[in-house]
């Protein structure tokens, strides 16, 4: 059975060839460690992980090695660093909120069913020549320099994009078109305003390495093309995100990448997975609208989080919502208890042929629900092939009585509750007395509940 994948860069289907099939070799973009993750940045960890199971079984679990770097250096970082430990000095600092977010991500993935990575790198493990050889930024940054790929100007060192012919192509971006609108004043020292920074000059309050170029930290998208080829070489199978790395992140590690190594791929398949929304909105920290995993995972257990993520193809965008967590509880908590912990069997064929499709997770539930009535009308061999294949899928991690047991002691968001003052808000807006609908409306937004109201009456979401 061929495993056909969506590549973005070539916008076709198709099917998966790795360079070696002894060593098939997977790079994603991992989190930025300074807060809590939320469950938008869990889908493309989830995504993946459902590509990593899939290769592991197609290709054997020691010949995939699939990396997932953490970015410990960025400005956001010295921003928390510089708030929560004003008394330390930066890189203590630095060390405490990176640690403890990334040790926080780590538990949070873990509980979503999610393997560890083959690698996890650290992109300030990166930045200096390694005494191991491995790939490092700044030898990277020498190289793209040398090649004629960058240059200097105004204390920074800049990726020249007009040096290369095809830059654009991954996110179809021109750059006659993107001269238009552009912030000259402020990019003055560009030769193009698309030209991105490479390495930037440190204050003596930020975060620095001594380097050819003074004292300095580098640019977001250098890492990833030192770590990708650190562990995976100059040309690599898979490299994966969300949509919204396609442009700037994954356009700059293709051009900085082919560029310092003179290839003509970084990756073979560039795969994005779509956004998860709230009302409509991509959740994100910026906006506000988002909620923790580790929020979430107060109220439901990984695995419910998990099969609710992949009830949605990954390319298409996901709307989280409390209604479809209470209906993947409830099919879980069913699953649960028809595979009544049966070990033997193998995954099925059908669960294999769906996700060959382009990880078609929907299509793989739709089959999952089909071996389960087998199961329970008492097919032994369709139970074993249902068990095996959720467990491949990273579910029934515990045993049918411990999932039940946990379930009655887990209070969940208390649904009944909401339609309640749901309810209640109704009644007091026919009676005209919008005092008390408006302190209804203030209360169930302290809930973490967003309402919205239509002809066909007031339905409610998450929104935390
Ligand atoms: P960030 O920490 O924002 O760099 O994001 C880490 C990863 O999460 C990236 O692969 C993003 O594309 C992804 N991501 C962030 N927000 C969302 C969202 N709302 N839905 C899906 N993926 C997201
Ligand atoms: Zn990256």
């Amino acid at each position: 059975m061929d495993l056909r994948l969506y590549d973005t860069l070539t916008k076709e289907k198709r099917v998966f060839a790795p360079i070696d099939a002894d060593n098939v070799r997977l790079y994603v973009c991992g989190p930025t460690v300074y807060d809590f993750a939320h469950i938008g940045n869990a889908r493309p960890v989830i995504v993946f992980d459902v590509l990593f199971r899939m290769l592991r079984y197609i290709y054997g679990p020691d010949q995939v090695t699939y990396v997932r770097n953490i970015t410990d250096v960025d400005d956001k970082i010295n921003d928390r660093a510089l708030r929560d430990f004003p008394g330390l000095p930066l890189n203590e600092a630095i060390r405490k909120v990176t640690e403890a977010t990334a040790n926080q991500f780590q538990a949070d993935v873990d509980a979503l069913g999610c393997l560890p990575p083959t690698h996890q790198p650290r992109a300030t493990d990166f930045v200096l020549p390694r005494p191991d050889g491995k790939t490092d930024m700044v030898t990277l940054i020498q190289q793209l320099i040398a090649r004629g790929h960058a240059y200097e100007a105004g204390g920074e060192v800049l990726f020249d994009t007009q040096s290369m012919a095809d830059y654009g192509a991954l996110s179809g971006r021109k750059l006659e078109e993107q001269q238009a609108g552009a912030r000259v004043a402020v990019d003055a020292h560009k030769k193009h305003p698309t030209d991105f920074v490479l390495w930037k000059q440190s204050s003596a309050e930020e975060p620095g390495w001594e380097s050819p170029w003074g004292r300095g930290r580098p640019g977001w998208h250098i890492e990833c093309s030192a770590m990708a080829a650190a562990y995976l070489g100059e040309t690599f199978d898979i490299h994966g995100g969300g949509l919204d790395l396609i442009f700037p992140h994954h356009e700059n590690e293709i051009a900085q990448s082919r560029c310092a190594h003179g290839t003509h791929a970084m990756a073979n398949y560039w795969m994005h997975n779509g956004f998860l929304q709230v009302e409509g909105e991509k959740m994100s920290k910026s906006t506000g609208n988002f909620v923790t995993i580790r929020e979430l995972l107060n109220d439901w257990p990984g695995e419910v989080l998990r099969l609710n993520m992949l009830k949605t193809h990954y390319h298409s965008p996901i709307d989280w919502t409390v209604k479809g967590l209470e209906e993947s509880a409830k099919t879980l908590d069913d699953w649960y208890w028809v595979a009544a912990d049966s070990k033997g069997g193998h995954p099925a064929n059908k669960v294999i042929e769906a996700l060959s499709d382009d990880l078609n997770t929907p299509q793989m539930i739709a089959v999952l629900h089909g071996l389960r009535n087998n199961a329970a009308a008492g097919d032994e061999k369709e139970r074993g092939k249902f068990a095996a294949s959720l467990r491949m899928l990273g579910f029934l991690s515990e045993s049918a009585a411990d999932w039940a047991a946990r379930k009655q002691q887990a209070s969940g968001i208390d649904a009944a509750k909401i339609d309640g003052l749901i309810a209640d808000r109704t009644a007091a807006r026919a009676n005209k007395d919008f005092k008390e609908s408006d302190r209804i409306r203030d209360e169930l937004a302290a809930l973490g509940v967003t309402i919205k109201d239509s002809k066909d009456g007031t339905t409610w979401e998450i929104a935390r």
